[in-house]
């Protein structure tokens, strides 16, 4: 099985425009299959989870050029290691978790990047604001002065057709650009983390600047 991996992130970078990042994403995947990554060229990795990160991240401290993204819910207890693990973070995913990520990133002298997870299709499993909550909240995002809110994060419904699937990312680039014309706000939201293994052709299609791809590059998880 030696360098499948290398041959499948091979193969995604050229269908990638240039100007989109892929990220890796490595929940239950090994530090020997990330280490092949790595040597691929990339550099962009991805953890749903504080524990599970920190251990990997403790046995890549070699690799110093990592870029470690977390793209898991944040329970609030954990946002101060989540500081200390991860330059960005993609599951801002409420006012109050934004709130406290800007209190303690202060405290720690962090800038840490972040996207606002948003929710264009309802969705009871997943975590995000719907428009009108993420439009009101806008001002005390603002306020927020030590995140560097890049961008917005979404994830598709299951079970989405493949034109509800593309109307689900061209919204949410759509809404981005609501947000960076409105006179009364001065967030420029550039970044669209969007698309994963299943739907990241459309993603692109429709916008993204960054995808999350775990199973494509690795193969199916085992957990
Ligand atoms: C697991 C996960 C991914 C990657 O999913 P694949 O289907 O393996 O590509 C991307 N984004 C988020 C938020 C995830 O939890």
């Amino acid at each position: 099985m030696t360098g499948l991996i290398a041959k499948r992130i091979t193969e995604i970078r050229q269908e990638l425009p240039p100007h989109v990042r892929l990220i890796a994403v490595t929940k239950q995947v090994s530090v020997d299959a990330i280490r092949q990554a790595y040597v691929a060229g990339v550099r962009d990795f991805a953890e749903s989870r504080i524990q599970e990160a920190d251990q990997k991240i403790a046995q890549l401290q070699d690799l110093p050029d990592i870029t470690w993204h977390l793209i898991g819910h944040l329970q609030s207890n954990k946002v101060k290691r989540a500081l200390e693990l991860f330059t960005w973070i993609h599951s801002v995913d409420s006012l109050k978790l934004a709130q406290r990520l800007d209190r303690l990133a202060a405290e720690l002298s962090r800038q840490p990047q972040v996207c606002l997870q948003v929710k264009l299709a309802p969705d009871p499993d997943k975590y995000g604001w719907i428009v009108p909550e993420l439009l009101a909240d806008l001002p005390q995002l603002e306020a927020c002065k030590s995140l560097k809110i890049q961008g917005l994060m979404t994830i598709v419904p299951l079970g989405l057709s493949r034109s509800n699937t593309l109307a689900v990312f061209e919204n949410t680039r759509n809404l981005a650009d609501k947000i960076n014309q409105q006179a009364e706000t001065n967030l420029c939201l550039q970044e669209l983390s969007m698309g994963m293994s299943n739907d990241y052709p459309l993603a692109v299609e429709a916008g993204a600047t960054m995808i999350r791809l775990g199973r494509t590059i690795f193969g199916e998880r085992t957990p």
